[in-house]
């Protein structure tokens, strides 16, 4: 058991908590290349060591020491941008010694068939099109080594098919990890936008595009955080159509979309960027007003209200009028939000037994 949390807490090293998934998997895979490097090439430099191969064996273990560093690097806070730098040295020390075996033909001349590693890890660290570029760097290089006149850049010699069809082949297995990951990376950002879409949609009312409950308890928890955090001034409106009932049953449920509709328009352009607008129910409206107190809050409510009032609504050539009526409470710093959203709908309800047509602060 606590075998497989040493195992957890390793591969996640260097994993920021606030970042996203999709970064912190690339940390993980860092960590789990960088210790199958290490620990591969480690192992096999001293088997190569073994074998009196001495200088196989000092570039491998060179190269495990690199991987091994890709490790430290996750582990240190140094860097501003650790994950970067680890990823590229792994690509980098891999391909480096992708290029060594391809060079000296590592054991009786198997050397090039590491190569088909690059690859997916060139792409996997460096996206799409780093990735393409550092394959690209990578078989240019061996394929001069390999095809320079005479062997002359080689310590060991291949056969003119053998270094062909190495290239051909590796050039195939890079087309198809190249497609795939463009395959996986257009999935992954349509996954993202559809995820964000709903994201959006569930906080939103489909038929005003004003947020709705949910998204304004969402607001509500971070302004009221704030406004106690740093003392500011927060206020809430609760509005409601005076008598909608009778002007569905007159003009038409449509007719009445169409002002619920409206009155989010009027409202929201009454508004400033820090507000925030709910329809909160049928045709009901939640205001919320940071850094606004009672008095800045009733002069917006008594502006919105006259606008309403003054504003014709037609419908088969007759022409009409609503009115709305508003409660208003300044939070204060004993309220919670829901005692505060209630002091609103308190006073709204008196408004409306007035007579409705106004606005009523606590
Ligand atoms: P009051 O002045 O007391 O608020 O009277 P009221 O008629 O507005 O209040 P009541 O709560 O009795 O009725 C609210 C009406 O709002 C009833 C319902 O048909 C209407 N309503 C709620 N949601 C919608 C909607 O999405 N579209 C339409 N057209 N009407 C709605
Ligand atoms: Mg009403
Ligand atoms: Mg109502």
């Amino acid at each position: 058991m606590d075998f497989k949390r040493l195992i957890k807490n390793y591969l996640n090293t260097g994993v920021v908590q606030s970042s996203d998934t999709e970064a912190n998997q690339h940390i993980f895979v860092a960590n789990l290349f960088g210790f199958i490097g290490y620990s591969i090439t480690f192992l096999m430099g001293v088997s190569a060591f073994i074998r009196q191969d001495r200088l196989i064996g000092i570039v491998l273990l060179i190269a495990s020491l690199l991987f091994f560093s890709s490790h430290l690097i996750l582990r240190s806070k140094r860097f501003a941008n650790p994950y970067k730098f680890s990823a590229n040295l792994l690509t980098i020390s891999l391909m480096l010694l992708m290029i060594y075996l391809v060079f000296t033909g590592g054991v009786n001349g198997t050397g090039p068939l590491w190569i088909y590693i690059v690859p997916p890890v060139a792409l996997f660290f460096g996206g799409m099109r780093k990735g393409t570029r550092n394959i690209g760097l990578f078989v240019l290089i061996i394929s001069v080594l390999m095809f320079y006149p005479n062997d002359e850049w080689l310590a060991t010699s291949y056969t003119f098919e053998f270094k062909s069809r190495l290239i051909y082949s590796f050039l195939t297995v890079s087309c198809l990890f190249a497609f795939y990951e463009y395959v996986r990376q257009n999935s992954f950002n349509r996954i993202q936008e559809m995820s964000q879409k709903f994201e959006r949609q569930a906080m939103e009312d489909p038929l005003s595009g004003l947020l709705n409950r949910r998204g304004m308890r969402e607001k509500l928890q971070n302004e009221f955080e704030r406004s106690q955090r740093y003392n500011n001034d927060l206020t809430v409106m609760m509005c409601d159509i005076d008598h909608f009932k009778a002007v569905n049953d007159q003009y038409g449920h449509d007719k009445g979309d169409e002002i619920i509709k409206s009155l989010g328009t009027i409202f929201k352009s009454g508004l400033r960027k820090q507000d925030s607008l709910a329809r909160w129910g049928g045709e009901e409206y939640l205001f919320l007003l940071p850094e606004t107190n009672g008095n800045q809050g009733m002069q917006l409510a008594e502006k919105l209200r006259s606008q309403i009032e003054k504003k014709p609504y037609t419908q088969d050539d007759k022409i009409f009028s609503i009115s709305i009526s508003i409660g208003l409470h300044q939070i204060a710093a004993t309220d919670t939000i829901n005692q505060a959203i209630t002091k609103a709908d308190t006073n709204l309800y008196k408004a409306k037994e007035q007579g409705r047509n106004r606005c009523i602060i606590s």
